[in-house]
């Protein structure tokens, strides 16, 4: 699929309102608060537009708001970043193709991580193909951008609070557009 970012913006504003996969928040608001969390902790221009635009794939297929739910894993990272990489560099779409393995990743080297993750997350990293083993882990940290990649997913993990406020898609308009 071929999309300029104006296009990508629109997604969000017309399909955003779509619910986060079995989360109590929209896709737009998980988005905007993954992103606002990437800049209060002072992150890349690339890396906060890789946060608002983390779960595009999720909001290109027919497959429902909740594919989990029907154990089928929608590899929402591929679908993304195939439509992204037409005009974003690597360091925006590696973190975004890298977040579900960063989830993998973080199961294996956190004992705390795994139980924090929301029910969903759970359910999803199961048809992921769980966590990674220690070698899988020592080597998905050495890929470029993975540690970009479990930076946007400790933020995606955390960017599930209900009715939080937080600026509008519109604020993102230049800081996405300085990454073209
Ligand atoms: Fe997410």
């Amino acid at each position: 699929m071929r999309l300029n970012l104006d296009e990508i913006f629109d997604i969000f504003a017309t399909r955003g309102h779509a619910q986060y996969g079995g989360e109590p928040i929209t896709q737009l608001e998980h988005g905007l608060q993954c992103a606002t969390l990437a800049k209060e902790h002072a992150a890349t221009p690339e890396l906060i537009t890789a946060c608002l635009f983390h779960d595009l794939g999720h909001l290109l297929h027919d497959l429902g708001e909740n594919p989990t739910e029907q154990a089928i894993d929608d590899r929402h990272e591929y679908e993304g970043t195939k439509c992204l990489e037409q005009i974003f560099s690597p360091a925006v779409t590696e973190p975004i193709r890298l977040h579900v393995e960063a989830k993998r990743y973080l199961c294996a080297v956190d004992p705390n991580y795994r139980a924090s993750l929301s029910e969903n997350s759970e359910s999803s990293l199961i048809l992921q193909g769980g966590p990674f083993s220690s070698e899988e882990a020592a080597m998905f940290i050495a890929k470029p951008y993975a540690k970009s990649a479990v930076k946007l997913r400790i933020w995606d993990d955390r960017a599930k609070v209900v009715g939080l406020e937080t600026p509008d898609l519109s604020s993102f308009v230049a800081i996405s557009k300085s990454c073209l």
